[in-house]
């Protein structure tokens, strides 16, 4: 299952949601309600980065 990474546009605060596909995306902070953007995730960020080299 695809792990997704909100931040929150209130709060700033960054967490992960592990999404299925049949889903709605998350559109709440789980701290505050703020609204979040998602993120790309970290790791395969961090793999791009790896290959590159
Ligand atoms: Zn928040």
């Amino acid at each position: 299952m695809p792990i997704y990474e909100y931040r929150c546009l209130k709060c700033g605060e960054v967490f992960e949601v592990i999404q299925r596909f049949s889903d709605k995306d998350r559109t709440q902070c789980k701290f505050c309600k703020g609204k979040v953007e998602r993120l790309i995730s970290s790791s395969s960020f961090q793999t791009g980065i790896f290959e590159a080299r």
